[in-house]
């Protein structure tokens, strides 16, 4: 199943190319604040799935082009997110560790966008801000210390993310905090529509170049690793993301541009870049450019 949100925190099921709201089947208040429907959904979504597969036939139905998609989880506890997670970028980015002797980060839930919504470039001269593709893991249980046979069990769904990030040597979260910092999108695919999230082709487009092109099965470490490293630290949440790491082929994105993501199996978003104004800060009064090894 595909589960949206849209036109002001709906939610919907998506199908083919037309999406049917649910939002009052699954109780939720489009305009509630916090704007956590989705989470309550991941949450409950055993009791709601029969409930909502029965009445799918006879839900209004508008066609996916006539509605503006948002991030599918809005109000997350938490976005947690793995750095150098395929050996190619570490190489590329000249990192001598790895996310398994590394560890995660965490990116503030206010950096979420969605597929409708432009990722607006802070203002910091002599910097270049980078798109990293990435699979984003949702969770689906409330859970603490999952062993890796056991990561099923607390996996809701998947969906294409972009971690952007403004290159430098400054702390990792600063550089990537920023409002629209993460896209997510176009949906959340379910773990049952996903046959091997551990081998799913994933590229990137800036524009008409491919820049990113690569699969889940190189990820140093893996999404059961990913999910017991997290929960041995930290109570995860239903709807909680994890951004599971870029492979190689990260490079620098201008106003104008537009960022493509396909991920077999999950879907597809293009967001368009917009130089904003804000963001400018004494800690990027320095240039930097990023010495980023070309591979190919
Ligand atoms: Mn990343």
């Amino acid at each position: 199943m595909r589960l949206a949100r849209f036109d002001g925190g709906r939610l919907g099921v998506v199908m083919g190319e037309e999406i049917a709201d649910i939002t009052a089947l699954c109780g939720v208040d489009p305009q509630e604040w916090p704007a956590v429907g989705m989470v309550r959904l991941i949450r409950d979504f055993d009791a709601l799935k029969g409930k909502i597969e029965a009445a799918l036939p006879d839900l209004p139905r508008l066609p996916l082009s006539a509605v503006r998609l948002e991030t599918p989880v809005a109000w997350p506890n938490k976005v947690i997110a793995y750095p150098v997670n395929y050996h190619a970028h570490g190489r590329e980015m000249q990192a001598t560790y790895r996310a398994t002797n590394q560890g995660f980060f965490l990116k503030p839930n206010s950096a979420l966008s969605g597929p409708a919504d432009p990722v607006v470039l802070p203002a910091v001269p002599g910097r270049e801000v980078h798109h990293e593709s990435e699979l984003a893991i949702i969770i689906g249980k409330e859970c603490r210390a999952v062993a890796r046979e056991d990561w099923q069990d607390v996996v809701f769904g998947y969906a294409c993310l972009l971690d952007m990030v403004v290159r430098g040597r400054e702390e990792r979260v600063f550089r990537k905090a920023y409002d629209s910092f993460c896209p997510v999108g176009p949906w959340i695919v379910t773990a049952d529509a996903v046959p091997d999230p551990a081998a799913l082709d994933m590229k990137l487009w800036v524009n008409d170049e491919l820049r990113q092109s690569a699969n889940t099965r190189d990820l140093v470490l893996d999404i059961p690793g990913m999910v017991a490293t997290a929960s041995a630290v930290m109570t995860l949440y239903p709807g909680d993301i994890i951004a599971t790491g870029t492979p190689e082929g990260v490079g620098p994105v201008v106003d104008g541009d537009r960022i493509r993501i396909v991920i077999d199996h999950v879907g597809e978003m293009t967001v368009d870049v917009v130089q904003g104004t804000l963001g400018m800060t004494e800690v990027f009064a320095d240039a930097y450019v990023p010495p980023i090894i070309k591979q190919n």
